[in-house]
């Protein structure tokens, strides 16, 4: 436990997310109190490189001027309005007409709400509503992935595909269906290339839909790269077969953009990286670059006409939140697309991706690394006791957990999803800060590997 009083009185007051409660008692929580740029620092003053941009999110780091003054300058001229029963606000218009503007495919309009997990839920209702529009209300069912991540409330931790989302919450809900994961290393069969697995996954959703009957089914939800599962990329050829299959049966594709949009996977959205052409696409965390919260939603034409004539007949399109598109975060995230605008991020994080994945992949000579894995600004590795056998150390969540917390020691914050190792820094990240990184992280693997093998 660290000696000071913030962990303490934390311990006492604070229920974490995502935490073991019983040892969180016993550890506390490692307290940050400022950034700047791709650094934060704790309550000791002791400095970190942030490796994970928070959660997968500070695009801008953790310092921005102009960030601050547009917050400021909105709440003076109007701080709180909402956008329901006809009411509007410029931040919300504004920032809808540049997402459209930036949209991947043609898009119609853009819903907007707080968070990955409630734009989520939105379009799980906003796919039933439009069946019902649409005269077909047994198409209901919606297919995800395993290790699919897609958030926490009751139907978007019903979608995500890992364990701890569904044990003891009394999850999935009825009409969520999980299919293959489109990872290679782990779940091809023996001399099976990209392509074949490729084939076999588009062939095994196939066979998902027609058991359960294509008039039941109506979407598919994934993200580009697979992100909270272990940042896994599929092969090259997976998507193109995958939509094929979607297509065939009428069925949407969802493309969940939380942590590939705004320039992670090396251009705008991942669905132009890996090849996608969504109906639906919801996004977040760099919308704002995490400065607020704010999510949003972006529907094609045809669903949103479905939607238009079923809230026509109900009489109102009965779902949104207190602070959809809050003026506040709205303006925020608009400032924020200018700032990559102008800055041309995203051709930056472009740029960084070449000595990022080098670095990355380098690391698959570790006797500790079977995997290297990565696009973009985004990658893993993954810890196996051996690299032949691809064999996992037991216990599954150790060699992961003890990796990061070497990591920590030696300043740099990393995060472990089980043994997989996560590495997503700010975009703003620059060449002498990835060579740091990269150096933090080997001598943490070398020290994780002499202290798994005592
Ligand atoms: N979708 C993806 C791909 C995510 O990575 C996340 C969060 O990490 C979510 C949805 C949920 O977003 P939130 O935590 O803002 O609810």
């Amino acid at each position: 436990l660290r000696g000071n009083s913030n962990a303490a009185r934390d311990i006492a007051a604070h229920l974490h997310p995502y935490t073991n409660l019983k040892k969180h008692e016993s550890e506390g929580p490692l307290t940050i109190v400022r950034g700047k740029g791709v650094y934060v620092t704790d309550d000791d003053g002791k400095e970190y490189i942030e490796g994970l941009a928070g959660l997968w999110s500070a695009a801008l780091g953790f310092d921005n001027e102009r960030l601050a003054r547009v917050a400021y300058e909105q709440m003076r001229q109007l701080p709180f309005y909402h956008s329901f029963n006809h009411r509007s606000h410029e931040p919300a218009i504004n920032l809808a007409e540049k997402l459209l503007a930036m949209a991947p495919v043609p898009m119609s309009k853009v819903f907007f709400a707080n968070s990955g997990s409630e734009a989520n839920d939105t379009v799980v209702k906003m796919v039933w509503y439009m069946n019902n529009a649409l005269g077909r209300p047994a198409k209901k069912k919606i297919i995800s992935r395993i290790k699919g991540y897609h958030g926490v409330t009751v139907a978007a931790a019903s979608l995500t595909g890992l364990p701890a989302n569904h044990r003891s919450f009394d999850l999935p809900i009825a009409n969520i269906l999980h299919t293959s994961c489109p990872h290679h290393y782990r779940f091809a069969q023996d001399g099976e290339t990209e392509e074949q697995f490729a084939t076999r996954c588009a062939e095994e959703l196939e066979q998902l839909i027609l058991k359960e009957g294509p008039d039941t089914v109506a979407a598919m939800f994934c993200e580009p790269v697979l992100g909270a599962g272990g940042v896994i990329v599929p092969p090259r050829t997976y998507y193109a077969k995958i939509q094929a299959v979607l297509k065939k049966y009428d069925v949407l594709f969802v493309a969940d953009e939380v942590i590939c949009g705004f320039g992670r996977t090396g251009n705008v959205w991942g669905c132009q990286t890996l090849g996608i052409e969504p109906d639906i696409l919801s996004c977040a965390k760099a919308l704002s670059a995490s400065f607020l919260p704010i999510s949003a939603v972006m529907v094609n034409e045809r669903v949103y006409q479905a939607l238009k004539t079923e809230s026509d007949k109900i009489g109102t399109f009965g779902h949104g939140f207190t602070y959809s598109g809050h003026p506040v975060a709205a303006a925020v995230a608009l400032e924020t697309q200018k700032i990559y605008d102008e800055m041309d991020l995203f051709g930056h994080a472009r740029r960084m991706s070449e000595p990022f994945q080098r670095h990355l992949k380098a690391l698959a000579d570790h006797p500790l690394v079977g995997e290297a894995m990565g696009v973009g600004m985004v990658g893993a590795v993954e810890l196996v006791g051996d690299k032949k056998t691809k064999a996992v150390i037991e216990p599954v969540t150790s060699a992961g957990a003890t990796v990061a917390r070497h990591a920590q020691e030696r300043g740099l914050i990393v995060r472990n999803m089980g043994d997989r190792i996560a590495i997503c820094p700010p975009l703003i990240i620059q060449p002498a800060e990835i060579d740091e990184l990269f150096s933090r992280l080997r001598a943490a693997l070398d020290a994780g590997a002499e202290e798994l093998r005592a």
